[in-house]
């Protein structure tokens, strides 16, 4: 009889002894029973017959996960704490079957590169790890291109990481004119029969670009030439349940483990990588054109100039956008008699007010409730909504402009890939006027017509009590801004009463990173706390 420990996939109990007649190779998925249950489980080694009762291994499967799958997942029990087998589930194992390509590959357009852009390419080759700091549509996804053609021409693939959000068809049929077939899009709205063709891609070899949102870094990969992370700075590279780890983070793990260089890409790139890698500033959009900044000084509120400015817009026949940090119709309720603002139960945070489902709901855990008509502190009945949220905005130019054509851009609207692929390609037909949305309007999309960008609320993402406030404020209001004038000027509307902070960084955000650094020094990420601080 041969004894192995083994971790149990999706559980957070530590490795168990198992037995089997025969021997069996390290990192095989298997099925194993635990109180009744059938489990799949890994062999992680050989051990010493154990002093208590053995439970018998129920069979083996075809499924095995490489080395460097289970080095990276036993770094990420260590580093983001959680079991083995919580980590090794992040993963798809390798599968056994022999597979063989059946499909072809083929290229179609040509990739013709500026001098400046040929400049950055080399650059990009020198150091293990580097970041491309290029302002948006200054041509950072062409040179990615010319990269991924000489990876896959020696034989490798390339993994291609990008937010979720910005994972759309445009950058898919710009990828699929180029490289065809070889192209695999992942993430978590690609669906169960869909998983299963571009795994069976991705087993045969015939898939050389895999691009996919974070859980991508964890696909039976292991023939990697090049490790791409677009928009390294945003934040949905973090993971937000169990285990928390760092897609971006990890990235550079990977590429350690495999020996492959990483690119990194930003137009508002993390003071951390700013710091710890070497880069390269590709400067100025293609399309040559002007963005005028002005500032507003008052909270989120739909002013009679914002007004003005989106009719204006909309009599032009141009596009413009809203920006509001909140979803709902509104970020708080709150008694106006004792000032009890209504939270939730569980997370103690302020509950959103969503009149579409007549309820108060918390964007943390879900809770909700029906919208309360007296305060659940005093009984009185003058409540308030505070802090405009996108659902409220929309209603409101519903109601006052009919003729123009408003789209809701959050996670309460968009919440599939299908409504967020309909959504754009109405924006992009022009069949909608002003789109009105949250952090998601952010993200890597290209929309060719808007001249207006309205940004509301930035003053509550600078004031947040977090030491990268002002980073993610300022990276947030360039993103924006990036979304207008692709092809023709823009006008920029921010309301702020911090003016004074945003304006002298507007197009040299570079300064913004070298002023921030010092900030940093010997207190924050990324530097150490200095002796003197921990001290004191
Ligand atoms: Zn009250
Ligand atoms: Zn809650």
């Amino acid at each position: 009889m041969y004894f192995y420990e083994v971790a149990l996939l999706n559980s957070p109990l530590q490795l168990l002894t198992y037995a089997f007649d025969k021997q069996i190779q390290e990192r095989l998925v298997v099925e194993v029973t635990l109180q009744n249950r059938s489990l799949h489980a890994v062999i992680i080694k050989c051990c010493e017959q154990p002093s208590f009762k053995t439970t018998l291994i129920t069979s083996i499967t075809l499924e095995e996960y490489s080395s460097k799958q289970l080095k990276m997942a036993q770094f990420i029990a260590y580093y983001y704490f959680c079991s083995l087998g919580e980590a090794l589930n992040l993963f798809v194992p390798f599968n056994n079957e022999t597979l063989t390509s059946t499909s072809v590959q083929r290229t179609k357009s040509k990739i013709t590169l500026s001098s400046m852009q040929l400049e950055a390419l080399s650059f990009l080759k020198k150091a293990p790890v580097s970041l491309l700091f290029g302002d948006t549509g200054a041509g950072k996804t062409e040179i990615y291109m010319k990269r991924f053609e000489e990876v896959i021409a020696e034989g490798k693939r390339v993994l291609f990481l990008m937010p979720e959000i910005s994972l759309t068809p445009q950058m898919q049929i710009r990828l699929e004119e180029h490289f065809g077939d070889a192209v695999v899009m992942w993430h978590s709205k690609v669906t169960k029969s869909q998983k299963k063709k571009l795994l069976a891609k991705i087993y045969d070899g015939s898939a050389k670009i895999i691009a996919g949102a974070r859980s991508a870094l964890f696909l039976p990969i292991d023939d990697l030439g090049l490790i791409v992370v677009d928009e390294e700075h945003d934040d949905s590279y973090k993971a937000n349940s169990r285990p928390r780890y760092h897609a971006r983070d990890m990235a550079i793990y990977m590429g350690k483990l495999h020996s492959v260089d990483v690119i990194l890409g930003s137009a508002t790139p993390s003071i951390s990588s700013y710091v710890k890698f070497p880069h390269y500033r590709l400067r100025g959009g293609h399309f040559g054109s002007e963005r005028h900044f002005e500032f507003e000084p008052c909270r989120e509120e739909i002013t009679a100039r914002v007004e003005d400015a989106i009719v204006q817009t909309k009599a032009k026949g141009e596009q413009a956008m809203l920006f509001i940090p909140t979803r709902a119709n509104f970020k708080y309720l709150i008694c106006e008699s004792c000032g009890h603002t209504h939270s939730c139960p569980y997370c103690s945070v302020g509950m959103s007010v969503h009149r579409k489902s007549n309820a108060i709901k918390c964007h943390y855990c879900n809770f909700s409730e029906r919208i309360p008509s007296v305060c659940t502190a005093c009984g009185h009945d003058m409540l308030s909504s505070n802090r405009l949220g996108t659902a409220e905005a929309v209603l409101h130019f519903e109601e006052r402009y009919p003729d123009i054509r408003v789209g809701q851009f959050d996670r309460d609207a968009i919440s599939t890939q299908t409504k967020l692929k309909k959504l754009l390609k109405a924006f992009n037909a022009k069949e909608i006027d002003l789109l009105i949305g949250t952090q998601m309007l952010s993200k890597g999309h290209d929309y060719h017509d808007v001249t207006l960008a309205v940004i509301l609320g930035l003053d509550n993402q600078l004031n947040m009590s977090d030491y990268r406030a002002r980073e993610k404020a300022l990276s947030l209001l360039i993103q924006i801004a990036g979304r207008s004038g692709r092809k023709h000027a823009s006008r920029v509307l921010v309301q702020s009463y911090n003016r004074a902070f945003f304006e002298p960084y507007i197009g040299k955000y570079e300064k913004f990173l070298d002023d921030e650094k010092l900030f940093r020094v010997g207190m924050y990420p990324p530097y150490k706390i200095s002796t003197y601080f921990i001290r004191s």
